[in-house]
């Protein structure tokens, strides 16, 4: 049963409601290893789901254009107070509807169209909306990208400084997608400071490890923090900017009026309740938790033959190169989610295939660990891994299904915060 139950859905809406159900329950039989997911909790989604979501609230508290913000106000107000205290920032905007607006609503404060911007290219582990081609910001802007070694999987700050010097960009962003390591943000702020660009480091994948001290913060290095709020950080579908107090204006101007209408009210005060859990001591030990499954995994899968881009992992997330296996990574990931272990294909840095039929596999621990999964289980789920792709390699249909039921045995004895059985 969904938690909070959907009683009126049901009877309003039986086929949604239906779906909805069957969704949770696949939730919960599934080892879920996107590395960009999570369970938030029934506080959180009862917030999603409350009557913030009738209310129209374009502006800031107390400069707003609509009547009757009495109680929207309070809110915004206490999400952002407890934004800034959780990362320790003098700013925070909590408005933006997701990580891709939030990261537009930066172009918007700081660029103009044509001005030049420097990222992580997409295919060696940044986001689409730090300027990659297909993305109104590499359509709109003129993106220079940096890389990582081939011989290491590493970012190459030599070349981070040499583009940087030879460009002077006005945005340089830093983090991105599929990062397994440790972002280096001293060394990034060296860099734009030299250049005089405008440092936005994107946490969206690992907010919940820097909130929780399991990775370092860009605070005092980073002019600007943008992040979502649904991965690591297990809040809502959301997104926050967060800086210092002078680029407070710029931002909060480009958020409003500059790219978005009336903020999402409902999902604000979700982030609030979201914010409030990682403030709990527990959320110290769930990041470290985190991080503790994310290298037994890589140790794990390492002994069982994988290739893993820089050889490891400092955060949630592993990066798979399966060239080695003589495999693609589509129709292994296919294969491990018909064996009951969710992830996604990804591009390795360097991939020599295409980018809809990658060499990769991305998977990260956050929403295993939020089951209570442990270090213990990793040679578990690791042996359960390989046999997939072993059984993948051997075209044995039955062993997926084999495992599909081992895991979701396993999952049984851990609570999924949003639906149980019963
Ligand atoms: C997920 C992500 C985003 C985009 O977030 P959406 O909410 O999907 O728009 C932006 N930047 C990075 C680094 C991300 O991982």
């Amino acid at each position: 049963m969904h938690v909070p139950p959907l009683t009126n859905l049901t009877a309003a809406d039986p086929k949604i409601a239906e779906l909805i159900q069957q969704e949770a329950e696949r939730q919960h039989d599934k080892l879920r290893m996107i590395a960009s997911e999570n369970y938030v909790s029934p506080a959180v989604l009862e917030a999603t789901g409350s009557v913030l979501t009738n209310k129209y609230s374009e502006g800031y508290a107390r400069k707003r254009y609509y009547e009757g913000q009495q109680l929207i106000d309070p809110i915004e107000e206490l999400t952002i107070d407890r934004a800034k205290s959780l990362f320790g920032v003098e700013h925070a905007n909590v408005q933006p509807y997701s990580g891709s607006p939030a990261n537009l609503a930066v172009y918007m404060a700081f660029a103009r169209p044509g001005d030049t911007i420097l990222g992580l290219g997409l295919p060696m582990g940044g986001h689409l909306t730090h300027g990659w081609k297909v993305s109104a910001t590499g359509a709109w802007f003129n993106a220079v990208h940096y890389s990582v070694r081939k011989e290491d999987g590493l970012i190459d700050f030599d070349e981070v400084r040499d583009l940087a010097r030879e460009h002077r960009p006005k945005i340089i962003f830093c983090g991105g997608t599929a990062i397994p390591r440790t972002i280096d943000f001293p060394r990034f702020a060296e860099i734009a400071k030299e250049v005089g660009s405008v440092l936005v480091a994107d946490i969206a994948h690992i907010a919940g490890l820097v909130a929780g001290g399991a990775h370092p913060s860009p605070v005092g290095y980073a002019d600007v923090i943008t992040t979502t709020t649904h991965k690591t950080l297990r809040g809502p579908r959301g997104a926050m900017i967060l800086s210092t107090g002078e680029h407070a204006k710029a931002i909060d101007k480009a958020v409003f009026p500059g790219l978005q209408g009336g903020p999402h009210n409902h999902t604000t005060a979700a982030i609030a309740v979201a914010l409030r859990e990682a403030a709990e001591p527990s959320f110290r030990d769930y990041a470290a938790q985190i991080v503790k499954n994310s290298r037994a995994l890589a140790a794990a899968l390492v002994d069982k033959g994988f290739d893993l881009v820089t050889g490891g992992s400092d955060n949630h997330l592993l990066l798979i190169d399966l060239t080695s296996k003589g495999i693609g990574g589509k129709p292994a990931a296919q294969a491990l989610d018909r064996a009951g272990i969710e992830l996604n294909f990804n591009t390795v840095p360097y991939d020599t295939r295409k980018p809809f039929d990658p060499s990769g596999l991305r998977l990260g621990t956050a929403g295993i660990t939020t089951r209570g999964l442990t270090e213990e289980h990793m040679p578990q789920v690791a042996a359960w891994f390989s046999d997939s792709v072993d059984a993948l390699v051997k075209d044995d249909e039955p062993a997926q299904s084999r495992i599909a039921g081992e895991v979701s045995d396993l999952l049984a004895n851990f609570p999924m915060p949003g639906w149980s059985r019963v």
